[in-house]
């Protein structure tokens, strides 16, 4: 189990590595007017993965709600809870959160632990990019890095259980597209 310090020097690199990609090349913002930096919905956000608010937590612009694990339908491998965030549209760029850097991709794991990079159905109603249904459209740097971000992630074990989780649930909901 990694230490508070090596979490947060395994943050700092997965930050450091997926700040100069995007999506697009260039500013898939146009596309929707930067649907998901807006209130498209009422009360939206993310949930930061394990250890991420250790380095958000001096950032003013981030508002942060902690959800116990007893009131909201969370996996129980997150211990107490997690912390859930939400921004005013606006944030200094080397501090946006995972969440914000790897949409319109995410995580998807099988019950043997494989994982593969999907387009994230839950940005189904805003993003055209998931609409589209086209990965392949993505740069090949984006979806490269954000594969190796992920690997690096997936390596602790409270970010693995969370994924599997979410992959979980999404199953129920809708197959997966992979990326
Ligand atoms: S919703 Fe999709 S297309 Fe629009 S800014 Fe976000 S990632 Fe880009
Ligand atoms: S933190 Fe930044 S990138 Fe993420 S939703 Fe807010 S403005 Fe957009």
């Amino acid at each position: 189990m990694l230490s508070e310090a090596g979490l947060v020097r395994l943050w700092r690199e997965v930050y450091a590595m997926t700040d100069p990609v995007t999506p697009l090349d260039y500013d898939c913002g146009e596309l929707c007017e930067s649907l998901c930096c807006q209130d498209w919905e009422e009360g939206v956000g993310m949930y930061l993965l394990p250890g991420e608010e250790l380095l958000l937590a001096g950032e003013p612009w981030l508002t942060r709600r902690w959800h116990d694990t007893q009131r909201y339908s969370l996996p129980t491998s997150w211990d107490r809870g997690a912390w859930f965030v939400t921004c005013e549209g606006w944030c200094p760029r080397s501090m946006r959160p995972f969440g914000c850097r790897t949409f319109p991709l995410t995580a998807d794991m099988s019950e043997d632990g494989d994982w593969r990079l999907i387009l994230d159905p839950n940005g189904l109603p805003i993003c055209p990019l998931i609409k589209v249904d086209r990965p392949e459209l993505l740069q090949p740097a984006f979806r490269a890095t954000m594969k190796r971000a992920w690997r690096k992630l997936l390596t602790v074990e409270a970010i693995r259980n969370e994924v599997l989780a979410s992959s979980r649930r999404r199953r129920m909901r809708i197959p997966p597209r992979h990326a």
